[in-house]
């Protein structure tokens, strides 16, 4: 097998490598390592999911509020200030 660290042949069935001394089982874990991202990296769908979910939610509160304020303004003032009797 060829060394992953030095590119150097290696015997077929050697732990560590004889030109650089690395341990091939060593350096797989390594290099896994860090090629797979860590379990607790941030997934960018969930924060664009609560970004939505707020938009959503933000847009549902303000509807809410807006017709209560356009349904309600009649009511309290029908004629105006001065027309009240
Ligand atoms: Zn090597």
């Amino acid at each position: 097998m060829k060394c992953p660290n030095c590119g150097v042949e290696a015997a077929a069935g050697a732990t560590d490598c004889p030109a650089c001394g690395v341990i091939f089982a060593k350096f797989k874990k390594k290099l896994e390592s860090l090629t797979l991202p860590p379990p607790t990296e941030f997934n960018p769908w969930i924060g664009r999911g609560i970004a939505a979910a707020i938009v959503v939610l933000w847009m549902i509160a303000f509807g809410v509020y807006y017709r209560r304020a356009v349904s309600e303004m009649p009511v309290r003032n029908p004629a105006g200030p001065f027309r009240r009797r």
